[in-house]
């Protein structure tokens, strides 16, 4: 390519605008490319009627604006898988904290026939033990509560 006929960066900034319209911000970067990718952006810009200079600069920009957007998603990932982990571990924490008695609407007292045990404070509850049946609409086994786990009203 000759600068003659596709003004290089350089020569664009020598003839930039005298009122500054171009930002100060910009400069110019030199580099070498292979011959071949030279020839396809040659011919790229000459299809798009555009200086070669344009044409490799919005391809730059593009290339970081894709950059940058991968990046986002990478962050992005991260953040979710984070957060996820984050929940997790709350759910599983809850279920160990939670309170056995959750959803427990009622108790019923009544003797045990059979050995058994708080599921609340997980004591050995014996046959003949007056315990409290722990009634809830969750289903799942039947749960005993010792007469010292039973809510006292104060
Ligand atoms: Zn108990």
């Amino acid at each position: 390519m000759t600068q003659k006929e596709n003004p290089t960066e350089a020569d664009l900034q020598e003839n930039a605008d005298p009122t500054g319209e171009r930002p100060k911000k910009e400069r110019v970067i030199h580099t070498r490319v292979p011959a071949v990718l030279e020839a396809e952006l040659k011919k790229f810009a000459d299809n798009l009627r555009v200086p070669v200079s344009n044409l490799v600069r919005t391809i730059l920009e593009d290339a970081v604006a894709v950059a940058d957007r991968a990046s986002d998603k990478v962050e992005q990932r991260l953040r979710t898988a984070a957060q996820q982990l984050h929940d997790e571990r709350e759910k599983v924490r809850q279920s160990i904290v939670k309170d056995p008695l959750d959803g427990v609407y009622a108790f019923q007292a009544l003797v045990l026939n059979g050995s058994n045990e708080c599921v609340k404070c997980h004591a050995e509850l014996a046959a003949g033990d007056e315990v409290h049946l722990a009634l809830s609409d969750k289903p799942g086994p039947r749960t005993f509560v010792c007469s010292q786990c039973i809510p006292v009203k104060k």
